[in-house]
Protein backbone atom coordinates (compact mmCIF):
# COMPACT_ATOMS: atom_id res chain seq x y z
CA UNK A 1 0.00 0.00 0.00
CA UNK A 2 2.77 1.80 1.08
CA UNK A 3 4.53 1.55 -2.26
CA UNK A 4 0.99 2.24 -4.23
CA UNK A 5 0.44 5.34 -2.56
CA UNK A 6 4.06 6.71 -2.91
CA UNK A 7 3.70 6.23 -6.63
CA UNK A 8 0.88 7.27 -7.01
CA UNK A 9 1.99 10.50 -5.75
CA UNK A 10 3.83 11.44 -8.93
CA UNK A 11 1.73 9.83 -11.35
CA UNK A 12 -1.06 12.27 -9.82
CA UNK A 13 -0.47 15.10 -12.43
CA UNK A 14 -2.32 13.01 -15.00
CA UNK A 15 -5.20 13.10 -12.95
CA UNK A 16 -5.60 16.81 -14.50
CA UNK A 17 -5.05 15.89 -17.66
CA UNK A 18 -7.95 13.54 -17.33
CA UNK A 19 -8.05 10.31 -19.96
CA UNK A 20 -5.97 11.02 -22.75
CA UNK A 21 -6.53 8.94 -25.91
CA UNK A 22 -5.38 8.76 -29.63
CA UNK A 23 -5.96 6.84 -32.72
CA UNK A 24 -9.00 5.37 -31.45
CA UNK A 25 -11.00 6.02 -34.59
CA UNK A 26 -12.34 3.32 -36.60
CA UNK A 27 -10.11 3.02 -40.05
CA UNK A 28 -11.67 4.84 -43.10
CA UNK A 29 -10.50 1.58 -45.46
CA UNK A 30 -9.98 -1.86 -44.92
CA UNK A 31 -6.95 -2.77 -42.84
CA UNK A 32 -4.91 -6.05 -43.85
CA UNK A 33 -2.17 -5.44 -41.34
CA UNK A 34 -1.40 -3.03 -38.13
CA UNK A 35 1.44 -2.81 -35.97
CA UNK A 36 1.28 -0.30 -32.40
CA UNK A 37 3.65 0.39 -30.17
CA UNK A 38 4.30 2.08 -26.55
CA UNK A 39 7.67 3.30 -25.61
CA UNK A 40 5.76 3.44 -21.38
CA UNK A 41 3.85 5.71 -20.02
CA UNK A 42 5.43 8.40 -18.18
CA UNK A 43 4.91 10.97 -15.34
CA UNK A 44 5.28 14.81 -15.28
CA UNK A 45 7.84 15.01 -13.52
CA UNK A 46 9.74 12.47 -16.28
CA UNK A 47 8.40 14.40 -19.41
CA UNK A 48 10.89 14.77 -21.89
CA UNK A 49 13.32 17.61 -22.75
CA UNK A 50 12.78 18.75 -26.48
CA UNK A 51 16.11 16.79 -27.19
CA UNK A 52 14.88 13.43 -25.56
CA UNK A 53 11.98 14.10 -27.33
CA UNK A 54 13.13 14.11 -30.76
CA UNK A 55 15.72 11.18 -30.21
CA UNK A 56 12.48 8.98 -28.78
CA UNK A 57 10.87 9.82 -31.81
CA UNK A 58 12.99 8.52 -33.96
CA UNK A 59 13.68 5.23 -31.72
CA UNK A 60 9.67 4.56 -32.05
CA UNK A 61 10.39 4.83 -36.38
CA UNK A 62 12.88 2.45 -35.66
CA UNK A 63 11.37 -0.19 -33.64
CA UNK A 64 7.66 0.62 -35.97
CA UNK A 65 9.52 0.12 -39.56
CA UNK A 66 10.85 -3.11 -37.96
CA UNK A 67 6.98 -4.38 -37.40
CA UNK A 68 5.43 -2.67 -40.15
CA UNK A 69 8.12 -4.36 -42.26
CA UNK A 70 7.26 -7.96 -41.28
CA UNK A 71 3.72 -7.72 -41.56
CA UNK A 72 4.07 -5.93 -45.27
CA UNK A 73 5.95 -9.31 -46.36
CA UNK A 74 3.22 -11.17 -45.19
CA UNK A 75 5.24 -12.44 -41.68
CA UNK A 76 3.01 -13.68 -38.76
CA UNK A 77 1.80 -10.98 -35.88
CA UNK A 78 4.20 -12.70 -33.47
CA UNK A 79 7.01 -12.51 -35.25
CA UNK A 80 6.56 -8.47 -36.01
CA UNK A 81 5.66 -8.15 -32.18
CA UNK A 82 9.25 -10.27 -31.06
CA UNK A 83 11.48 -8.31 -33.81
CA UNK A 84 10.04 -5.00 -32.55
CA UNK A 85 10.65 -5.34 -29.26
CA UNK A 86 13.67 -7.31 -29.75
CA UNK A 87 14.91 -3.49 -31.61
CA UNK A 88 13.48 -1.58 -28.60
CA UNK A 89 15.18 -4.29 -26.01
CA UNK A 90 18.57 -3.11 -27.50
CA UNK A 91 18.10 0.47 -27.45
CA UNK A 92 19.39 1.89 -24.51
CA UNK A 93 16.59 4.36 -24.60
CA UNK A 94 14.18 2.28 -23.28
CA UNK A 95 13.45 0.55 -20.34
CA UNK A 96 13.30 -2.81 -21.19
CA UNK A 97 16.72 -4.90 -22.16
CA UNK A 98 19.52 -2.14 -22.46
CA UNK A 99 18.78 0.45 -20.62
CA UNK A 100 16.95 -1.08 -18.00
CA UNK A 101 16.20 0.42 -14.95
CA UNK A 102 18.32 -0.25 -11.66
CA UNK A 103 16.75 -2.38 -8.36
CA UNK A 104 17.58 -1.49 -4.55
CA UNK A 105 20.96 -3.70 -5.27
CA UNK A 106 21.73 -1.69 -7.94
CA UNK A 107 21.11 -4.50 -10.68
CA UNK A 108 18.61 -5.05 -13.13
CA UNK A 109 15.73 -7.96 -13.46
CA UNK A 110 14.17 -7.88 -16.55
CA UNK A 111 10.52 -9.29 -17.15
CA UNK A 112 8.66 -9.80 -21.24
CA UNK A 113 6.00 -11.46 -21.99
CA UNK A 114 4.44 -12.51 -25.58
CA UNK A 115 0.73 -13.96 -26.58
CA UNK A 116 -0.35 -15.66 -29.63
CA UNK A 117 -4.08 -14.65 -30.25
CA UNK A 118 -4.69 -17.62 -32.87
CA UNK A 119 -3.97 -20.21 -30.25
CA UNK A 120 -4.21 -18.00 -27.08
CA UNK A 121 -0.67 -19.67 -26.07
CA UNK A 122 1.84 -17.52 -23.72
CA UNK A 123 4.87 -17.15 -22.46
CA UNK A 124 7.30 -15.38 -19.88
CA UNK A 125 9.96 -14.86 -18.41
CA UNK A 126 10.49 -12.76 -14.70
CA UNK A 127 13.47 -11.37 -12.69
CA UNK A 128 15.63 -12.60 -15.58
CA UNK A 129 19.72 -11.21 -15.15
CA UNK A 130 21.26 -12.12 -18.23
CA UNK A 131 19.29 -12.97 -21.47
CA UNK A 132 20.16 -9.75 -23.69
CA UNK A 133 16.26 -10.11 -25.56
CA UNK A 134 14.18 -11.59 -22.97
CA UNK A 135 11.09 -11.11 -25.13
CA UNK A 136 12.88 -13.90 -27.65
CA UNK A 137 13.08 -16.50 -24.33
CA UNK A 138 9.74 -15.65 -22.92
CA UNK A 139 8.59 -16.79 -27.07
CA UNK A 140 10.93 -19.90 -26.62
CA UNK A 141 8.77 -20.61 -22.69
CA UNK A 142 5.41 -21.00 -24.95
CA UNK A 143 7.04 -23.32 -27.35
CA UNK A 144 9.55 -25.16 -25.49
CA UNK A 145 8.19 -25.86 -22.38
CA UNK A 146 4.13 -26.80 -21.29
CA UNK A 147 4.65 -23.59 -18.74
CA UNK A 148 3.73 -19.91 -19.01
CA UNK A 149 6.17 -18.32 -16.99
CA UNK A 150 9.68 -18.93 -15.82
CA UNK A 151 11.80 -17.11 -13.46
CA UNK A 152 15.04 -16.07 -11.90
CA UNK A 153 17.37 -18.83 -11.49
CA UNK A 154 14.94 -21.38 -13.57
CA UNK A 155 14.20 -19.05 -16.02
CA UNK A 156 18.48 -18.61 -16.96
CA UNK A 157 18.83 -22.41 -16.75
CA UNK A 158 16.24 -21.84 -19.46
CA UNK A 159 18.24 -19.97 -21.29
CA UNK A 160 21.61 -22.93 -20.87
CA UNK A 161 19.40 -25.24 -22.10
CA UNK A 162 18.08 -22.90 -25.19
CA UNK A 163 22.16 -22.31 -26.09
CA UNK A 164 22.50 -22.10 -29.66
CA UNK A 165 19.45 -20.60 -30.72
CA UNK A 166 20.15 -17.85 -32.38
CA UNK A 167 17.66 -14.75 -30.56
CA UNK A 168 19.44 -15.80 -27.53
CA UNK A 169 22.60 -14.31 -26.34
CA UNK A 170 23.41 -14.29 -22.70
CA UNK A 171 25.51 -10.94 -21.71
CA UNK A 172 26.49 -9.68 -18.26
CA UNK A 173 24.61 -7.70 -15.92
CA UNK A 174 26.74 -5.03 -16.03
CA UNK A 175 25.02 -4.87 -20.46
CA UNK A 176 22.08 -3.35 -19.07
CA UNK A 177 23.59 -0.28 -17.35
CA UNK A 178 23.55 2.97 -18.43
CA UNK A 179 24.56 6.35 -17.08
CA UNK A 180 21.26 8.22 -17.33
CA UNK A 181 19.42 5.18 -15.20
CA UNK A 182 22.33 5.25 -13.02
CA UNK A 183 21.52 8.82 -12.22
CA UNK A 184 17.75 8.16 -11.79
CA UNK A 185 18.45 5.15 -9.47
CA UNK A 186 21.21 7.41 -7.38
CA UNK A 187 18.73 10.71 -7.06
CA UNK A 188 15.64 8.33 -6.04
CA UNK A 189 17.67 6.41 -3.24
CA UNK A 190 18.91 10.04 -1.99
CA UNK A 191 15.53 11.18 -1.69
CA UNK A 192 13.95 7.86 -0.41
CA UNK A 193 16.96 8.44 2.50
CA UNK A 194 15.78 12.06 3.36
CA UNK A 195 12.67 10.31 3.32
CA UNK A 196 10.88 12.58 0.53
CA UNK A 197 9.79 10.01 -0.84
CA UNK A 198 9.17 6.53 -1.06
CA UNK A 199 9.41 5.08 -4.99
CA UNK A 200 9.50 7.25 -7.90
CA UNK A 201 7.57 5.25 -10.90
CA UNK A 202 8.62 4.02 -14.15
CA UNK A 203 10.89 6.58 -15.93
CA UNK A 204 10.87 7.55 -19.32
CA UNK A 205 11.28 6.84 -21.81
CA UNK A 206 10.07 3.20 -20.00
CA UNK A 207 8.98 0.22 -20.48
CA UNK A 208 8.26 -1.28 -23.84
CA UNK A 209 4.81 -3.28 -25.64
CA UNK A 210 4.37 -3.94 -29.20
CA UNK A 211 0.65 -5.07 -30.31
CA UNK A 212 -0.16 -6.12 -34.16
CA UNK A 213 -2.79 -8.10 -36.94
CA UNK A 214 -1.20 -9.55 -39.30
CA UNK A 215 -2.67 -10.51 -43.31
CA UNK A 216 -3.92 -13.75 -42.08
CA UNK A 217 -6.22 -12.11 -39.11
CA UNK A 218 -4.11 -13.12 -36.34
CA UNK A 219 -3.47 -11.21 -33.67
CA UNK A 220 -0.43 -11.16 -31.02
CA UNK A 221 0.98 -8.64 -27.94
CA UNK A 222 4.08 -8.60 -25.96
CA UNK A 223 5.78 -6.33 -22.95
CA UNK A 224 8.94 -6.14 -21.75
CA UNK A 225 10.80 -3.96 -19.31
CA UNK A 226 13.05 -3.36 -16.65
CA UNK A 227 10.33 -3.06 -13.87
CA UNK A 228 10.42 -0.37 -11.63
CA UNK A 229 13.00 2.08 -10.55
CA UNK A 230 14.49 1.09 -7.49
CA UNK A 231 12.44 -1.85 -7.06
CA UNK A 232 12.70 -4.26 -4.20
CA UNK A 233 15.49 -7.47 -5.52
CA UNK A 234 12.78 -10.02 -6.72
CA UNK A 235 9.79 -7.98 -7.43
CA UNK A 236 7.60 -9.06 -9.97
CA UNK A 237 5.51 -7.08 -12.37
CA UNK A 238 2.56 -6.97 -14.43
CA UNK A 239 4.75 -7.54 -17.85
CA UNK A 240 5.69 -10.93 -17.83
CA UNK A 241 2.22 -11.85 -16.44
CA UNK A 242 -0.61 -13.52 -18.80
CA UNK A 243 -3.81 -11.02 -18.57
CA UNK A 244 -2.20 -8.43 -16.40
CA UNK A 245 0.44 -6.56 -18.61
CA UNK A 246 -0.35 -8.47 -21.92
CA UNK A 247 -2.98 -10.58 -23.53
CA UNK A 248 -4.15 -11.91 -27.16
CA UNK A 249 -7.11 -13.13 -28.59
CA UNK A 250 -7.97 -13.51 -32.08
CA UNK A 251 -11.71 -13.32 -30.77
CA UNK A 252 -11.29 -9.57 -29.13
CA UNK A 253 -7.76 -8.36 -29.22
CA UNK A 254 -4.27 -7.65 -28.28
CA UNK A 255 -3.48 -5.44 -25.17
CA UNK A 256 -0.20 -4.29 -24.04
CA UNK A 257 0.03 -2.09 -20.66
CA UNK A 258 2.46 0.08 -18.92
CA UNK A 259 2.46 1.67 -15.83
CA UNK A 260 2.39 0.83 -12.56
CA UNK A 261 2.25 -3.45 -12.37
CA UNK A 262 0.78 -4.09 -8.76
CA UNK A 263 -2.47 -2.06 -10.63
CA UNK A 264 -2.54 -3.77 -13.21
CA UNK A 265 -2.30 -6.94 -11.72
CA UNK A 266 -4.74 -6.52 -9.53
CA UNK A 267 -7.33 -5.80 -12.32
CA UNK A 268 -5.82 -8.05 -14.49
CA UNK A 269 -5.70 -5.24 -16.90
CA UNK A 270 -5.13 -6.68 -19.96
CA UNK A 271 -7.80 -9.68 -20.19
CA UNK A 272 -10.14 -6.79 -18.57
CA UNK A 273 -10.27 -4.82 -22.13
CA UNK A 274 -10.52 -8.56 -23.54
CA UNK A 275 -13.17 -9.68 -20.98
CA UNK A 276 -15.57 -6.34 -21.88
CA UNK A 277 -15.46 -6.98 -25.48
CA UNK A 278 -16.37 -10.85 -25.29
CA UNK A 279 -18.97 -10.59 -22.96
CA UNK A 280 -20.28 -7.01 -23.02
CA UNK A 281 -19.87 -6.53 -26.78
CA UNK A 282 -17.47 -3.61 -26.39
CA UNK A 283 -15.46 -1.74 -28.89
CA UNK A 284 -11.78 -2.03 -28.07
CA UNK A 285 -11.72 1.73 -27.65
CA UNK A 286 -14.56 1.76 -25.01
CA UNK A 287 -13.17 -1.12 -23.30
CA UNK A 288 -9.60 0.48 -22.84
CA UNK A 289 -11.05 3.55 -21.51
CA UNK A 290 -13.48 1.43 -19.38
CA UNK A 291 -10.76 0.10 -17.52
CA UNK A 292 -8.40 2.78 -17.13
CA UNK A 293 -11.04 5.07 -15.85
CA UNK A 294 -13.60 2.66 -14.20
CA UNK A 295 -11.64 -0.17 -13.21
CA UNK A 296 -7.96 0.84 -12.51
CA UNK A 297 -6.90 3.54 -9.97
CA UNK A 298 -6.52 7.15 -11.76
CA UNK A 299 -2.85 8.02 -13.22
CA UNK A 300 -1.61 4.94 -12.96
CA UNK A 301 -0.94 3.66 -16.42
CA UNK A 302 -1.53 3.04 -19.98
CA UNK A 303 -2.56 0.90 -22.73
CA UNK A 304 -2.83 -0.06 -26.21
CA UNK A 305 -5.02 -2.08 -27.94
CA UNK A 306 -5.90 -3.78 -31.29
CA UNK A 307 -8.61 -5.48 -32.50
CA UNK A 308 -8.81 -7.86 -36.02
CA UNK A 309 -10.38 -5.49 -37.98
CA UNK A 310 -7.33 -2.66 -37.39
CA UNK A 311 -9.27 -0.75 -34.87
CA UNK A 312 -6.76 0.70 -32.46
CA UNK A 313 -6.84 2.12 -28.93
CA UNK A 314 -4.17 4.22 -26.90
CA UNK A 315 -4.95 5.63 -23.77
CA UNK A 316 -3.39 6.77 -20.83
CA UNK A 317 -4.24 8.31 -17.21
CA UNK A 318 -0.19 8.78 -16.15
CA UNK A 319 0.56 12.44 -17.66
CA UNK A 320 1.95 10.89 -21.22
CA UNK A 321 2.73 7.98 -23.32
CA UNK A 322 5.30 7.15 -26.13
CA UNK A 323 3.62 5.41 -28.57
CA UNK A 324 3.35 5.02 -32.59
CA UNK A 325 0.92 3.25 -34.82
CA UNK A 326 1.24 2.24 -38.34
CA UNK A 327 -1.44 -0.18 -41.21
CA UNK A 328 -1.32 -1.35 -44.06
CA UNK A 329 -3.12 1.88 -45.18
CA UNK A 330 0.08 4.05 -45.05
CA UNK A 331 -0.52 5.33 -41.93
CA UNK A 332 2.09 5.83 -39.96
CA UNK A 333 1.45 8.20 -36.50
CA UNK A 334 4.35 9.03 -33.28
CA UNK A 335 3.68 10.48 -30.85
CA UNK A 336 5.50 11.38 -28.13
CA UNK A 337 5.09 13.56 -25.35
CA UNK A 338 1.28 13.27 -24.43
N1 LIG B 1 4.52 -1.97 -15.71
C1 LIG B 1 5.95 -2.00 -15.47
C2 LIG B 1 6.19 -2.65 -14.13
O1 LIG B 1 5.46 -2.38 -13.20
C3 LIG B 1 6.57 -0.65 -15.47
C4 LIG B 1 6.16 0.27 -16.62
O2 LIG B 1 5.28 -0.04 -17.37
O3 LIG B 1 6.75 1.32 -16.77
O4 LIG B 1 7.14 -3.39 -14.01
Amino acid sequence: MKYFRSACVFLIPGLFRGIAAWAAEPPAEKVEYCIALHGGAHSVENRFTGEEEAQCRQSLARALEVGRKVLAENGAALDAVEKTIRAMEDDPLFNAGRGAVFNDLGKHELDASIMDGSARQAGGVAIVATVKNPISLARLVMIETPHILLSGEGAEKFADEMRGRPSIERVPNSYFDTESRRKKWLELREKEAKKTTAMLPALHPSTVGCVALDKSGNLAAGTSTGGMNNKKWGRVGDSPIVGAGTYADNATCAVSGTGIGEEFIRNSSAFHVSALMAYKQFTVDEAVRHVLEKVMKPGTGGIIALDRTGRVSMRYTTFGMARAVADSTGKIEIEVSK
